[in-house]
């Protein structure tokens, strides 16, 4: 290795050293020339008590979440998705650049140096050993340590801005209690690459060299058992929940048998739950986007994850304490898992999509809310009044289905008969809510401007969505069962319906008792015809709403906003896309009372009416029920509210004009 004084040269010496002015620096990381038996016998035994306490911790964790109920319908396949996950969610940090780029950067810097850091750390541990494999002299060392080295100041420069974010700057989210053991551990990770780095600016020989290579390495063996002693067990752990969780978003777990109710106590909590509780790192993010957190409800869903945490660590996972809180006040975490809080979700599954780890809440919230449902624990007032409206009447709003049978008869729809392409499903709001029959009856005309053949059910119950939300599963697959053998019987093959609730529920909660036909939301048909469908020059601002089920369950942002454009100037909400916010309705809400806090809604109307556009565009007959008060409540002069099907029906001209013949009808 060759060191050199640098006063004025600043060239690459051909040793291979870095020049830089007026300081002592080698390209060549400086080792300690030799380790005496003593030193390789400490060394060894601080390996041994650093294993030890890692283990100490990590092993109950372990036998917890092994010892956790298996998941009953758990399958690696997709393998492919699951690879993929890994790749962008894990290895690439993609989720979490892209959700906070800031942030999300300087953790991806720490993550990747980690990942370049362990053959440095191998290597450094193996030298005290008196076994190092890789010399810094060689080529490939040379390479690699300066390649670390630059890793170094990344994760040095990373650790530092999300020290001073979590102590400084303090999101809300983060929760009021300072994390001192984050300090430590930002600390202990600046030490490291600090220690390593310093090991370019001094001489082998010398003791400065021996002096930081024992820092570095008792850096390395405190912070090895603290791993798992605190949040930051998500370094071990994380990649393998990304991995493994369960496929689809917000997938609703089947029962496992007549003697499952839903999450009652720890016996009840899967292995995929206990593991991804154990992931959580606390960042906040779910808490950040979730509508309820944000509307002064109990609800906090970063409180859920750690609540089942706090319940395995106290009681383990074969325990027959009740889960939720009301049922075991006497506990240290009490205040955790309430009843109430489960009640209050909206099942948008924002705080899914945000999770840098994987953690999957919907179905831990909807496992809880079946285990206070299904056990008759859950006493409410609309609940009771909703599950009795299922059953009895067949849809949400307690309506007779004489209801229906009237407004199939006004609007002239057709029976479907199987042979029309398309059965058009009403759902309880397109059935029962005049403002949905005026958004299915302009889809009908839009259907029939196409020359699209369509007919109804004679008889249609709702698709069980709220009571499979709100944990009544004998409601949910008595609709289910009676809903497939509906489509079986009248021989239907393809399915399209306004609403993103009865779309998701039909395509997948059904699928526990078959297979539906095909089923699409009435956006996607629209904008694969769009080219067929007259555009309008009016200019007018749009701004348009993403409903959770359309967005975020079902991927589909572009087909709405197509038909936006197609009525006027489409105007984005400051939360779009997959970062929409609730409009509170979601989960069963639609029925509940809201008592706590702002209403969701309210804030969703005033974000949207703040735009300044002159129509707020929905794609759901519930997002739009919902804005239906709220914006009055919230503008003087609110925009007007349109779904996109009435958008588009009201640039066609009427269909005496068209000379089309209604296909549906038979008439003209
Ligand atoms: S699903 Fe939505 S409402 Fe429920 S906890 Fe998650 S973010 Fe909050
Ligand atoms: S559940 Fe996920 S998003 Fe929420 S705090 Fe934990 S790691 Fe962060």
């Amino acid at each position: 290795m060759v060191d050199v004084t640098l006063a004025a040269v600043t060239c690459a010496h051909p040793s291979g050293t870095m020049l830089f002015p007026a300081m002592w620096v080698s390209a060549t990381l400086a080792e300690p020339a030799h380790f005496s038996w003593l030193e390789t016998g400490l060394l060894a035994a601080g390996i041994v008590i650093s294993l030890a306490l890692f283990f100490w911790r990590f092993g109950p964790i372990l036998r917890n979440i092994l010892h956790s109920k298996q998941d009953a319908d758990f399958s690696l396949h997709p393998v492919g998705r699951r690879v993929w996950d890994f790749f962008w969610e894990v290895l690439c940090q993609g989720k979490v650049i892209r959700q906070r780029p800031l942030p999300g950067l300087a953790h991806a810097f720490v993550f990747w140096g980690f990942l370049a850091f362990a053959l440095v750390s191998s290597n450094h541990i193996a030298n005290g050993l008196q076994i190092g494999f890789l010399s810094p002299e060689s080529s490939l060392g040379k390479f690699y340590f300066l390649f670390a080295a630059a890793w170094a100041l990344l994760v040095a420069v990373g650790i530092t801005g999300l020290f001073i974010r979590r102590f400084f700057v303090r999101p809300i989210w983060f929760g009021k209690k300072v994390s001192i053991e984050s300090g430590w551990i930002a600390f202990l990770i600046f030490l490291l690459m600090v220690s390593y780095l310093g090991a370019f600016f001094v001489s082998p020989g010398g003791a400065a060299v021996k002096a930081l290579w024992w820092t570095h390495t008792l850096t390395l063996l405190v912070f090895l058992p603290l791993i798992p002693h605190t949040k930051h067990l998500h370094l071990v752990i994380s990649p393998v929940t990304v991995f493994l969780k369960r496929d689809g978003f917000s997938n609703i777990p089947p029962l496992s048998g007549d003697e499952d109710f839903g999450l009652v106590a720890g016996k009840d909590v899967t292995q995929l739950i206990s593991l991804q509780v154990y992931s959580c790192v606390e960042c906040g993010r779910c808490t950040e986007h979730c509508p309820a957190a944000n509307s002064g409800k109990v609800l906090n869903p970063k409180e859920i994850a750690l609540g089942v945490r706090s319940y395995l660590n106290e009681l383990g996972p074969v325990s027959d304490v009740a889960l939720l809180a009301e049922a075991r006040p006497e506990t240290a975490f009490a205040n955790l898992l309430s009843m109430e809080a489960a009640f209050e979700c909206t099942t948008c599954g924002a705080c899914e999509y945000q999770c840098p780890v994987g953690i999957q809440h919907v179905p831990v919230i909807v496992g809880l809310r079946r285990g206070a449902t299904n056990t008759g624990v859950w006493e409410d007032t609309y609940g009771t009044k909703l599950f009795l409206a299922l059953e009895k009447n067949g849809n949400a709003l307690g309506l007779s289905a004489m209801e229906r049978d009237k407004f199939i008869q006004k609007e002239a729809f057709p029976i479907f008969d199987g042979t029309q392409e398309y059965c058009l499903w009403l759902g309880c709001m397109g059935g029962y809510d005049p403002k949905g029959r005026e958004i299915i009856a302009d889809f009908a005309r839009v259907m029939k401007y196409l020359g699209t053949t369509f007919g109804v059910l004679k008889k249609e119950k709702c698709t069980g969505d709220p009571a499979r939300r709100l944990g009544n599963d004998l409601v949910f697959q008595t609709l289910a069962e009676a809903g497939l053998k509906a489509f079986e019987t009248a021989k239907v093959q393809k399915i399209v319906a306004i609403c993103p609730h009865c779309v998701r529920t039909i395509a997948n909660d059904w699928r526990e008792y078959g297979i539906a036909p095909e089923i699409e939301h009435h956006s996607e048909f629209m904008a694969r015809h769009k080219d067929r469908l007259p555009k309008q020059a009016s200019g007018e601002s749009i701004v348009y709403h993403d409903p959770c089920y359309l967005g975020r369950y079902r991927d589909v942002y572009e087909a709405p906003r197509e038909m936006v454009r197609q009525a006027g100037t489409l105007v984005e909400a400051p939360r779009s896309h997959e970062r929409s916010f609730c409009c509170g309705a979601g989960g069963g809400l639609a029925f509940l009372g809201e008592e706590q806090g702002e209403r969701v809604s309210h804030i969703r109307a005033a974000e949207l009416a703040g735009t300044g556009a002159q129509v707020v565009g929905t794609a759901c007959p519930f997002c739009n029920t919902m804005f239906r008060d709220a914006l009055a409540e919230v503008s003087t002069a609110p925009p007007q509210l349109l779904d996109i099907a009435q958008l588009t029906a009201r640039a066609l001209p009427k269909m005496q004009e068209t000379g089309i013949m209604d296909q549906g009808t038979g008439e003209q």
